[in-house]
């Protein structure tokens, strides 16, 4: 498989199957990607990595590796052993795999629950969100797959209040919409359209870990290797504007 973040900055190339595949819903997963993150467990010398990666230590045992131009969350690490889990959102073209394996599910009976105030993995960056959250959307297209990983869940509204503390990294995408993410820890922060609506990513919120996506747009563009839930509303060529 061959692939690269959104901005192109960083490429990589695995060789052979991988020895396993996963979507983690973890709280250090869910914040880089937005939402959840799809992988591909190779051996490290499998994969060959080009351009500057940007290494985060969530643990003493793991680094997590996302590009600095555009922060895409791209790479797992486990120091341990000689795997390295590649983010399969990233994959240019089909990748002829298809994931079953769900990683720290949430309980949705256990949701947390309480005020939408949460930080991102490093605590530099944190987020106050001061109404109802609303609705989650699960975007499917290229440039979001790229920059998450997987699948970047968000809140959409353009009225409602929502307070971004600490510095935070920024990339234009094609088409104008500008993308917001920690510079030191990769976490995804928020979307703004061109046409002015400012999208929060869900997969910040310890709050909302449980709920599932209400809405699923640009879903003719989604990845092989996983499927959409039946039954919930899909917009196949649309988007927020
Ligand atoms: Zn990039
Ligand atoms: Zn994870
Ligand atoms: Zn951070």
């Amino acid at each position: 498989m061959r692939g690269s973040c959104h901005c192109g900055a960083v490429r990589f190339e695995t060789r052979g199957p991988p020895r396993r595949t996963s979507i983690c819903h973890c709280s250090q997963c869910r914040r880089q990607s937005g939402g959840t993150w799809a992988s591909a467990d190779l051996a490290r010398g499998d994969v060959t990595i080009t351009g500057e990666v940007r290494w985060y230590h969530a643990t003493d045992r793991a680094q997590r590796g996302f590009c600095p131009t555009c922060g895409a969350f791209l790479f797992w690490e486990d120091e341990a052993s000689d795997e390295i889990g590649v983010a399969l959102g990233a994959v240019d073209g089909p990748t002829e795999l298809v994931v079953l394996r769900h990683l720290y599910v949430p309980d949705p009976a256990a949701q947390p629950g309480g005020p939408l105030r949460d930080a991102c993995l490093c605590g530099a960056v944190t987020v106050t969100l001061d109404a109802d959250p609303g609705a989650i959307t699960a975007c499917h297209c290229v440039q979001c797959r790229k920059t998450s990983g997987h699948v970047p869940h968000s809140l959409d509204d353009p009225d409602r209040l929502s307070r971004i503390e600490g510095e935070v990294a920024t990339f234009q995408s094609p088409g104008g919409a500008l993308r917001s993410f920690c510079p030191t820890c990769g976490t995804k922060i928020a979307f703004d359209g061109p046409t002015g609506l400012l999208s929060l990513e869900a997969g910040l919120f310890d709050a909302l870990a449980g709920r599932a996506p209400d809405l699923h747009i640009f879903t003719a563009f989604k990845g092989d290797y996983y499927d959409i839930p039946p039954n919930v509303p899909a917009a196949p060529e649309a988007g927020p504007d």
